[in-house]
């Protein structure tokens, strides 16, 4: 098998480098070439030594996921199907808006967590991405947008880890390909504009604080143990206590990681003035994200529980609507009830934004688009039994 240097950090990649006798600092020109630059051959790499290339071609490749579909919504949502072998396919998606660009991210080819509402989560678990799959999403995705970082044309402005999977499921490989997204080597971002999203896996939060605090987003979607307990079943198991606990821990650890890097965004800077007397760090926040079900979790009653249970927790709020698919179960909260949410959680003194529903035309939720080309986990194949038998 050849080895894949999307696979490598720059520290690993030096570390290989020595293992061939070669000087580390090659893995820095490698990383150029492959991140910044987005060259797809080694020959490419012009100030490498003919001979060195010639060894790299024979060993190496420049192994990005290849291309199944690649679709564009009215709104200039793009979405990419890309192949991962063994027939399974895994989401990217591209969010052009008047100041950023933001880049959605797979972790997993499926997920195992069953969150109730989620297209992914009913396709069940297949396996998890490589480093190279992760971070060969971003390669790809600069590469089609024509962005050129050698120039300084920057198109991918953020990355967010919320496609397909729960990414500290995953956690070694989406850590490489985080420090290869922040590396100024490679894509030189800020760590505030790279977000984990978790469902709540309260040990990992805690071990990514340590390792690698980038900005950090949680799935909530319930203002109390019960329902949240029912929506995102991994609740059972670290539930709202301690998983606000760790989101505490987890800002004190991002402030004194510090970043004085980064020109935040609009959003970012309304919070810091309402947070800043409520908390020590007011740079750092967690987003909650929280999905608005019709009558499920979005009465007046779960608007209020939820600013009882947040506090003075320096966060923000993410209102997301619904996204249907098929046999969900569930349906889209009306326009009123997201309005009267945002409403009392900007009264009590959070920043709330509500999510535009993107890329619609092209299925924009989670999991959709991979789920029609391959459903054939051991959950669907459960499923499919069952209704066999019936
Ligand atoms: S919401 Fe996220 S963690 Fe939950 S099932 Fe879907 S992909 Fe997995």
């Amino acid at each position: 098998m050849p080895v894949n240097l999307l696979d490598f950090d720059t520290h690993s990649l030096g570390s290989w480098f020595a293992g061939q006798g070669e000087k580390p600092f090659r893995a820095r020109q490698v990383m150029r070439w492959v991140h910044r630059a987005g060259v797809s051959e080694i020959e490419q790499m012009t100030d490498l030594s003919k001979t060195l290339r010639a060894r790299l071609a024979a060993d190496c490749v420049i192994g990005a996921p290849g291309v199944l579909s690649d679709s564009t919504a009215p709104d200039g949502t793009r979405k990419w199907l890309l192949d991962v072998g063994a027939r399974n396919g895994i989401e990217t998606v591209f969010i052009p808006e008047t100041n950023r660009g933001t880049l959605c991210i797979s972790s997993q080819v499926g997920c195992a967590l069953e969150c109730a509402f989620c297209s992914t989560g009913r396709q069940g678990f297949n396996r998890n991405l490589t480093a190279g799959e992760i971070i060969g999403q971003l390669w790809h995705a600069n590469r089609a947008l024509g962005a050129d970082l050698m120039a300084g044309r920057r198109v991918v402005t953020n990355v967010v880890m919320m496609g397909m999977g729960e990414p500290l499921a995953n956690f070694d490989a989406v850590v490489t390909a985080m420090r290869v997204m922040l590396d100024d080597h490679a894509y030189g971002m800020s760590r505030r504009r790279v977000t984990l999203s978790t469902s709540g896996m309260v040990p990992w939060i805690d071990r990514l604080r340590e390792t690698l605090p980038v900005s950090l987003a949680i799935s909530l979607h319930a203002p109390n143990d019960e329902l949240r307990d029912r929506l995102v079943p991994i609740n059972r198991k670290w539930p709202l206590e301690q998983l606000l606990a760790a989101c505490r821990r987890y800002i004190e650890g991002a402030a004194a990681a510090g970043d004085a890097d980064d020109e935040d965004d609009a959003p970012v800077e309304a919070f810091q003035k309402v947070k800043w007397q409520r908390a020590g760090s007011p740079r750092d926040f967690v987003t909650f994200e929280y999905v608005m079900l019709r009558d499920v979790n979005d009465r007046p009653e779960h608007a209020e529980q939820l600013v009882d249970l947040i506090g003075d927790l320096p966060c923000k709020f993410n209102l997301i609507p619904f996204n249907p698919f098929p046999d969900a179960g569930f349906e889209r909260s009306t326009q009123d009830a997201v309005l009267r949410f945002q409403a009392r959680l900007i009264e009590a003194g959070f920043v709330t934004t509500v999510r535009k529903t993107r890329g619609q035309e092209i299925d924009g939720a989670c999991g959709q688009l991979a789920g029609q080309v391959q459903d054939r986990t051991r959950r669907a194949i459960k499923r499919e039994g069952a209704a066999n038998a019936a």
